[in-house]
């Protein structure tokens, strides 16, 4: 019986967010001190741990047969990949930043000028399609403190919530590209191995709704019934049971989380009361 090879980061941003992936598909690992390979108990899976940066690469030759990490590494390295789903975690943006007190006006700021960051290959094409020619100095690390040192005039890097950079004395100008966690696969995957990642993209599918959505319960009039399901939209028709005092009802449903406030607003309208709301943990169609 063959086993699936799934690579994740052995440890780093996405590593707690890629195990905590497979604990919620019920996918049981033995985890060992510094082991490059943790073989599932439950599941024909085989964990590989691994730096993100070689993902790409493992997953392209076959040595791991899919992968986690984030769509800025999958697009630096350029690997030939299958993208096989968004999960929606470890979302961050590739961005261009130059020090707080210079005048931005578009990208033709970086022409002549030297740019320091880990991802020469999406800088260069970034600015290539704008006309722009940098001069683009590859630096593994730390790349948020070339400016201060006199290595660069800006560099382009990881942002999340922007606040490394302002400690460093920079300002976001512009973003080059917006990224989150993405599975891939290899592009020649026996049919056996598809089979297992498929069953595993079913749970992954299951787990990652559950996470966009809410169990909701409340209590309404009879009468407000019919305006109540209006507003909910739920997997098929909301249940409706009775309440022990009369001419009342509990409504059962599920809420998208995006939606969430807009529609709780519109449900107190129509004339919902006592809501609760309750986190989901797998849901399945
Ligand atoms: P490795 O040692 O495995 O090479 P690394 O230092 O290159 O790790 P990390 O800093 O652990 O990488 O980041 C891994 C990925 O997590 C990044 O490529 C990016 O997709 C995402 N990421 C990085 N910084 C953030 C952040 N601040 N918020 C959310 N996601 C982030
Ligand atoms: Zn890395």
């Amino acid at each position: 019986m063959d086993r699936l090879k799934l690579a994740i980061q052995k440890s780093g941003r996405l590593s707690d967010k890629s195990k905590k992936l497979v604990s919620e598909c019920g996918i049981k690992v033995k985890e060992g001190k510094n082991k490059l390979i943790a073989p599932s108990t439950n599941f024909p899976l085989d964990l590989f741990y691994l730096r993100d940066d070689d993902i790409p690469k493992y997953v392209e030759d076959g040595t791991a047969d899919i992968g986690i990490l984030g769509e800025n590494v999958l697009l630096e390295k350029q690997s030939e990949v299958n993208t096989v789903i968004q999960l929606g975690f470890s979302k961050c943006r590739l961005s261009l930043a130059i020090p707080k007190a210079e005048t931005y006006t578009d990208s033709s700021y970086f022409q002549g000028k030297k740019v320091a960051t880990s991802y020469p290959v999406i800088l260069s094409k970034y600015l290539n399609d704008k006309g722009v020619q940098a001069d683009i100095h590859e630096i593994s690390g730390s790349v948020e403190i070339a400016p201060g040192i006199g290595l660069a005039e800006g560099v382009c890097d990881i942002v999340s919530s922007g606040s490394t950079l302002f400690s460093n004395g920079l300002k976001e100008v512009e973003i080059v590209m917006q990224s989150q966690a993405v599975l891939i696969a290899n592009k020649k995957m026996s049919a056996e191995k598809q089979a297992i990642l498929d069953k595993l993209l079913f749970r992954i599918e299951a787990v990652r709704r559950a996470e966009n959505s809410k169990y909701i319960l409340l209590n309404a009039p009879e009468n407000k019934v019919d305006d109540i399901i209006k507003a909910l939209p739920g997997m098929r028709s909301p249940t409706v049971l009775p309440l022990a005092q009369k001419g009342w009802v509990s409504i059962h449903s599920v809420l998208i989380e995006s939606e969430f406030w807009e529609k709780i607003d519109q449900l107190r309208t129509a004339g919902a009361e006592g809501i609760l709301v309750v986190p989901i943990e797998k849901m399945i169609y």
